[in-house]
């Protein structure tokens, strides 16, 4: 690999902006550095080993800041640092380049993880996604609501990023055609030795500018086909678990399966393969269900242009795909209508209705009674049911922790386990450790490699060895002292960024993560609303000081989502203005929550607040973001939580609240209204949405959350996400931790248990799993 120099950076400024490194801009430099490094890796990028490969498809990368990540892994940072150093510049000035976030939350991150760990594990992984003119969007508050700007990521370029003109593709749909163009960016392993790509497609127009038009004074005409070219890949879809069948989605979703497997069948041809062994040289992981349209589409282009039939063609498909599923709850799950679909996707549509019958005909040879088919059925009531077409047409389906895996298999999709159980399989969710604690939090990282060395990096399950020191009172000292130092950091980035002043000898107590009401920031909500109310009357005593921190975005059109980032500020400010209160607990609401922030808060915090409704959070990764950095996890029995307590022990971590299979029990009875009339600590929580204690501004959103909690709604029973039901338990559990943290030797050894036990939750453990399990990659 070639090294980065301050020659290279120097001469780059100079050929493109004219200037040096003393003279140029925190962009221009961005671009200076990205670009040669860019250089050093680019060939690697390229070279193929001939061996099978794997390819992820997935609609969203939340990748955020690439520079410092990059840089890292080539093992150049220090590199980097020193040249700008020698300048009088400070590597911390790209702290203002923005982050790249296209995706929603989690399921773009964990993408993003993937990438990171399967080229640090030499794992022959490409992805494959959209290329959105406008990623996520901005979040500021206003008067404590939010408003929604536009994420211009492209504004100052985009340096890390090849365009590949040479491997363009041809889309078509029912009323358009336009061109695929991909970008590539580089994905480069831990150490450098290997580099992957990320191949994200941009859709354009096929003729860039109708001459006749403009020549005809038919100005906005001209541009009309373009414009309509570009729609398909301008915006990334706000909605985090929710389901919207909406026409541009549905062609952002064929405009990059398509292109992909365009693109691979090309590649096989160029080697001299042929596409009909697709499956010995390649796997694609679809990500949930939003590349589904992948498997039609491969059927489509082995029958019509490498004339195979159709049911070779379907077993191919079945050998090269396989299925993520990452939520059980019906508004997320895809399914699209049969008029939208055969308009958008004429030529693909019958491929969809053939794999629809193959389907029923292995249905009767398994003899499955008539009466059952409706519900395996992916046509059905006009409806396409793009996860049953997923598990048919793929070898593998698999949950994303292991509790997830057992409601699909019990519970969610039981008449699919009975028909093909070896197709069910768990590969609980990961984090890659080089961004979430060798980069965020440098001091945890020095003093665990002082400790147990630096193997940690591309091996996690080393950090066990950190268990021998659970007795060593310096080392647990020292744990103290990091944890100080990174509240210190945060609270002075926070005040920088939001003007709001934090006491640092407060407890960090934090929730980040997409605003959702099964995510249940509401009930964190009314709970510190108890503890206010508990130290007003007296009712609490020797509270220990905290400090509630939020991060969350709500979908633009989630107005439930809304009235709750709204209710969070009311709240802050009511205790803000209490003077007795306010010495002894804050709430702060940041903005903008993206992974930068992220990486600032999560090793700041000292608790982690991870409260879904059990059963609804298929895994999170959230909560190993802020295990892995020493938190405590307040938390129900949902998604990787169980495994989290299961590795690090329940005497380590707090869980409450009901379990999914009390939830099963209840559901049909449970009458949230009773349950508020008989304590009157929900009944005060409930009340104060409504009785003036808390203002919305006339936007009537309070009364709108009251409602949902005491009479539901047209599409949802009252208090659907059980927060009565684990309100005082939740609370009284939050004591608990609250009194323990008057002990911080004792706090100290659980956070070590926390970080020592972490080790499985590395995503190089998860891909790993992958490309041996379902990928059969082999040679990793
Ligand atoms: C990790 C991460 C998430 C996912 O958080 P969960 O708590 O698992 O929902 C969402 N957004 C960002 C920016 C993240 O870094």
């Amino acid at each position: 690999m070639n090294r980065i120099t301050s020659q290279n950076i120097e001469t780059f400024l100079l050929q493109n902006y004219g200037k040096s490194i003393k003279t140029a801009s925190t962009i221009e430099l961005y671009n200076a550095v990205s670009r040669v490094a860019l250089g050093c890796v680019a060939d690697k990028m390229y070279s193929n080993s001939g061996k099978k490969r794997a390819g992820y498809l997935s609609a969203e990368y939340l990748v955020g800041r690439v520079i410092y990540a990059n840089l890292y892994n080539m093992g150049e940072i220090d590199t980097v640092r020193k040249i700008l150093e020698e300048k009088g510049i400070d590597l911390e000035k790209f702290e203002e380049i923005e982050d790249l976030a296209l995706g929603n939350g989690g399921l773009g991150r964990l993408a993003a993880c993937f990438l990171d760990s399967a080229a640090t594990c030499s794992i022959p992984l490409d992805g494959y996604g959209i290329r959105y003119r406008y990623g996520l969007f901005k979040q500021s508050l206003v008067d404590g609501f939010q408003t929604e700007g536009a994420d211009d990521w492209q504004r100052f370029g985009d340096p890390w990023s090849i365009r590949r003109e040479e491997d363009v593709v041809e889309i078509v749909f029912g009323d358009q055609e336009v061109k695929a163009v991909p970008y590539d960016m580089p994905i480069i392993g831990y150490g450098g030795d290997m580099v992957n790509t990320l191949r994200l497609w941009q859709s354009e127009p096929k003729v860039p500018f109708d001459f006749i038009a403009f020549n005809d004074e038919k100005y906005s005409d001209a541009v009309k086909e373009k414009n309509r070219a570009e729609d398909i890949s301008r915006i990334l879809y706000p909605k985090d678990d929710t389901y919207e069948g909406k026409k541009l989605r549905l062609k952002q979703q064929y405009l990059f399966s398509s292109a992909s497997l365009q693109d691979i069948v090309r590649k096989l041809k160029r080697a001299g393969r042929s596409p009909k062994d697709i499956g010995e040289y390649y796997s694609l992981q679809l990500n949930d269900t939003h590349p589904v349209v992948a498997i039609p589409e491969l059927i489509r282009i082995l029958v019509e242009e490498e004339e195979l039939s159709f049911s070779t063609a379907l077993k191919i498909a079945e050998k090269v795909f396989a299925y993520t599923n990452h939520t059980i709850m019906p508004e997320a799950l895809e399914k699209w209508d049969v008029k939208l679909f055969k308009a958008v996707l004429p030529k693909v549509y019958p491929y969809v209705r053939k794999i629809n019958s193959s389907l029923k005909n292995q249905l009767k040879k398994l003899n499955i009674p008539q009466e059952e088919l409706k519900k395996y059925s992916i046509i059905e009531d006009n409806k396409i049911f793009m996860a049953r077409m997923a598990i048919y047409a793929t070898h593998s389906i698999n949950g994303v922790a292991q509790i997830h895996t057992e409601i699909l298999k019990n519970t969610a999709l039981p008449e699919w386990y009975k028909i093909y159980p070896q197709r069910f399989n768990n590969k609980t969710n990961g984090i890659t450790q080089r961004r979430w604690l060798a980069l965020a939090n440098q001091e945890l990282s020095s003093l665990i490699s002082t400790k147990i060395g630096e193997g940690w990096i591309t091996d996690l399950s080393q950090l066990k060895a950190l268990e021998k020191l659970k007795g060593d009172e310096e080392f647990l000292h020292q744990l103290r002292e990091v944890k100080q130092l990174k509240k210190n950091q945060l609270a002075a980035y926070i005040e920088k960024n939001e003007g709001i002043k934090i006491d640092t000898s407060f407890i960090f107590d934090v929730q980040i993560k997409r605003l959702h009401e099964y995510k249940r920031q509401l009930l964190n909500a009314f709970s510190i609303l108890d503890t206010y109310y508990g130290i007003k009357e007296g009712r609490i005593k020797d509270f220990k000081p905290t400090v509630y921190i939020f991060g969350a975005k709500a979908a633009p059109g989630y107005f439930r989502a809304k009235g709750i980032i709204k209710l969070i500020n009311e709240i802050s400010r009511l205790i803000r203005e209490d003077p007795v209160v306010n010495k002894f607990m804050q709430v702060v609401f940041i903005s903008n929550y993206n992974v930068s922030y992220a990486e600032k808060i999560v090793p700041a915090a000292d608790i982690s607040e991870q409260i879904s409704t059990a059963g609804t959070e298929a895994s999170g990764t959230g909560n190993m973001k802020l295990m892995l950095n020493g938190a405590l996890t307040i938390g129900t029995y949902d998604g990787a939580n169980v495994e989290i307590v299961q590795q690090a022990g329940e005497e380590n971590n707090y869980i409450f609240g009901a379990r999914v299979e009390d939830i099963a029990e209840i559901e049909a009875s449970y009458n949230p209204s009773a349950l508020i009339e008989k304590n009157p600590r929900l009944k005060v929580v409930v009340e104060a949405l409504i009785d003036g204690t808390l203002r919305d501004e006339g936007t009537e959103m309070f009364q709108e959350l009251y409602d949902s909690i005491t009479e539901g709604a047209s599409w949802h029973k009252p208090d659907h996400y059980y927060l009565m039901l684990d309100f005082i338990d939740y609370c009284d559990t939050r004591l608990r931790a609250n009194q323990d943290f008057k002990d911080p030797r004792l706090i100290a050894e659980k956070s070590l248990m926390n970080i020592a036990n972490a080790g499985s939750f590395s995503s190089d453990r998860t891909i790993k799993q992958y490309a041996e399990e379902i990928w059969q990659l082999g040679n990793k």
